[in-house]
């Protein structure tokens, strides 16, 4: 692999959960990524790693910190510098011993549309032999990312059988005018969606996720889900829309509470009801200050003039 330098030069981090690195390449670009685990159960057990994939994001979703300033694709090795970073930082050999160790495209950046995403999933299972390992990718659908998609059908056919990969698409309504408010980029529609899922998923392997952020308001109708989705073959998971600064912009209220994780919602018993497995993600509420949750991206919070209340509480070392 090419040479490179990634340097640290902050973190916001409570060690029991989470910890956000942002890191400089020697190109004078800046990279978010993260390691956390899910408590109780301990960083042997499972220990989840999310890399950023581009510098910015061209899509700029409407609840997501990390979208606009788009500035170009990370290549493979400054995948890797994260990846490699954050196993070897705890082991310096980078044999991980986690049962399950899940790797998270996820940080910053839509990677469907870079290719190199491809090329590290090539190489991953050589490099981390790791019989737990789980690439996880999520992907808004955008149209410019269908030989993208194609190119991980192959790949996962190939390499992460068995259910040894995680597709979810990120969706969030299912009013098309809505979801191309919150997503505004050209994407697939749901028939696409589904028949790309059912082309996808094979007998053993995970589910497909279609995970919905609902944000009060955002129309939700199970059977338009129903009528495209077979729930033998794809799963809702349902998040709360995290407190971001875009969220606060576009006056995001979370449908779910994420101080509630014991409430019922109508959303969920409706879609199962109709069949489908649902999984409410709440997570840790402490991940909201540390930043590391999802839509989050804590460069956002230092260069902003505002603070939101019960986020972005635990940067240190920054600049
Ligand atoms: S949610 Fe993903 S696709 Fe949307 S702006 Fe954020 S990084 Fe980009």
């Amino acid at each position: 692999m090419e040479a490179f330098l990634l340097r640290i030069i902050g973190r916001s981090d409570n060690n029991d959960i989470a910890t956000v690195y942002i890191g400089e390449f020697d190109r004078g670009k800046y990279v978010e990524f993260v390691e956390s685990i899910q408590p109780p159960i301990s960083r042997k057990e499972k220990w989840v790693f999310l890399v950023s994939v581009l510098y910015g994001c061209p899509v700029r979703c409407s609840m997501c910190d990390a979208g606009g300033d788009y500035s170009g694709p990370l290549s493979k090795e400054d995948i890797f510098a994260q990846i490699d970073y954050l196993a070897r930082s705890r082991y310096p050999d980078g044999q991980v011993p986690a049962k399950k160790f899940k790797i998270q495209f996820a940080r910053m950046g839509e990677p469907a549309l870079n290719p190199a995403v491809i090329e590290v999933l090539r190489e991953l299972p050589a490099l981390y032999p790791n019989p737990g390992l789980l690439p996880a990718l999520s992907t808004v659908a955008p149209r410019q990312g269908k030989s993208f998609m194609e190119e991980l059908l192959q790949v996962k056919q190939r390499l992460y059988q068995d259910g040894r990969f995680q597709l979810q698409f990120s969706i969030h309504s299912t009013d098309n005018t809505v979801r191309d408010r919150i997503i505004p980029v050209e994407k697939w529609s749901f028939e696409e969606i589904a028949a790309f899922g059912e082309r996808f998923w094979q007998e053993g392997d995970r589910k497909i996720t279609l995970n919905f952020a609902i944000a009060k308001g955002f129309p939700f109708k199970t059977d338009i889900l129903k009528k495209h989705f077979d729930p033998d073959h794809f799963l809702i998971k349902i998040t709360p829309v995290n407190p971001t600064y875009q969220a606060r912009k576009n006056s995001l209220e979370s449908y779910i509470d994420p101080y509630e994780p014991d409430a019922e919602y109508s959303i969920v018993s409706s879609l199962k009801k109709a069949g489908f497995d649902v999984i409410v993600s709440i997570g840790e509420v402490e991940e909201n200050h540390i930043g590391s949750n999802c839509g989050q991206y804590v460069q956002r919070h230092i260069n902003s003039k505002i603070h939101l209340k019960n986020a972005y509480s635990y940067h240190k070392n920054l600049y």
